[in-house]
């Protein structure tokens, strides 16, 4: 048997359409700030990225670009004059931040409801509570909705997620309980992590070490979701070793194209979640 595979990149760009074609005849636009501190290369990559893709769906996007060198009060007074511009629905700071600036200060400075990344405590708090005002950071929503191509219902089904952070691990654990999947979070402490593994209908791997997760740590039939992002010798890959795991799994996530595409269409969801809840 020969997995197969979960196009990340098509379902990303169906969502965008649809939403594309949803805004159009809108009157008003949902308008998202993006904050990016610092000359980090990939992340100016990544945040060009979502401006483009906000302007294509027909939002309104800025791209605020700040030197190295901003202080912390400097980084606070923006979002400050962004939470209290009602023109503006959606407001994300990129991370990491330079060491200088204590990101955990600068993220709950962000307003809940323009929060698109679903990072301030408000935000987790919601979606532990199940509380529908959540907005759900982007990555954890996007795996769910990947998820659900393929589950009709998930309902009983063993989630195990490898990884534990902040933006993925835990808010999907969360995610998925609300979906009543039975969820089991192992991390870089757990003892025989494939022996669990192994008893996943859903493995999710969010752990940035590459190829790491093998056929043996893989139930037949199982549905493999790799978030990881990682390099070898300067080629992409994922947490899980695609090869080798390929006629164990029923359904995987490749990478690049998997999980990746999805967030930006989720952020950009989140973002015309916001302006609605905003509007009302
Ligand atoms: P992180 O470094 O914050 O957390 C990694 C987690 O993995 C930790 O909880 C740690 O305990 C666990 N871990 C580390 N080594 C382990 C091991 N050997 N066995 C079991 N658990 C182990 O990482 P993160 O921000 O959650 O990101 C994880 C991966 O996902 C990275 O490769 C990152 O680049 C990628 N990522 C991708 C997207 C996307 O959009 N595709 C978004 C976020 C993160």
């Amino acid at each position: 048997m020969s997995a197969q595979l979960i196009n990340g990149k098509e379902i990303a760009l169906a969502l965008r359409e649809e939403l594309a074609a949803e805004l159009a005849f809108k009157k008003y636009r949902p308008y998202l700030a993006v904050v990016l501190v610092g000359n980090d290369e990939a992340s100016l990559i990544y945040d060009r990225n979502k401006q483009k893709a906000a302007l294509a769906a027909g939002m309104d996007c800025d791209l605020h670009h700040l030197p190295e060198e901003t202080t912390e009060d400097d980084l606070l007074d923006l979002i400050g004059r962004l939470n209290g511009d009602d023109n503006i629905h959606g407001v994300m700071v990129q991370l990491p931040l330079p060491k200088h600036i204590n990101g955990r200060r600068i993220i709950e400075a962000i307003c809940p409801e323009k929060d698109v990344d679903g990072f301030t405590p408000q935000n987790a708090g919601r979606l532990l509570l199940k509380d529908e005002r959540a907005i759900v950071s982007a990555t954890p929503a996007g795996i769910l909705h990947l998820l659900k191509t393929v589950h009709q219902n998930l309902s009983g089904l063993h989630a195990v997620i490898i990884g534990r952070s902040n933006i993925v691990g835990k808010p999907l654990a969360s995610l998925l309980l609300n979906q009543d999947c039975t969820v089991t979070v192992i991390h870089s402490k757990t003892v025989n992590p494939k022996e669990i593994t192994r008893q996943a209908d859903i493995l999710i791997a969010a752990c940035g070490c590459p190829k790491m997760v093998k056929k043996d740590w893989v139930k037949e039939g199982a549905t493999i979701i790799d978030v990881g992002i990682n390099r070898i010798d300067g080629k992409l890959c994922g947490d899980v070793d695609f090869d080798d795991v390929c006629d164990k799994a029923a359904f995987i996530t490749p990478v690049p194209g998997g999980v990746g595409p999805m967030t930006i269409a989720m952020l950009l969801r989140n973002t015309y979640q916001a302006y609605l809840a905003l509007k009302k």
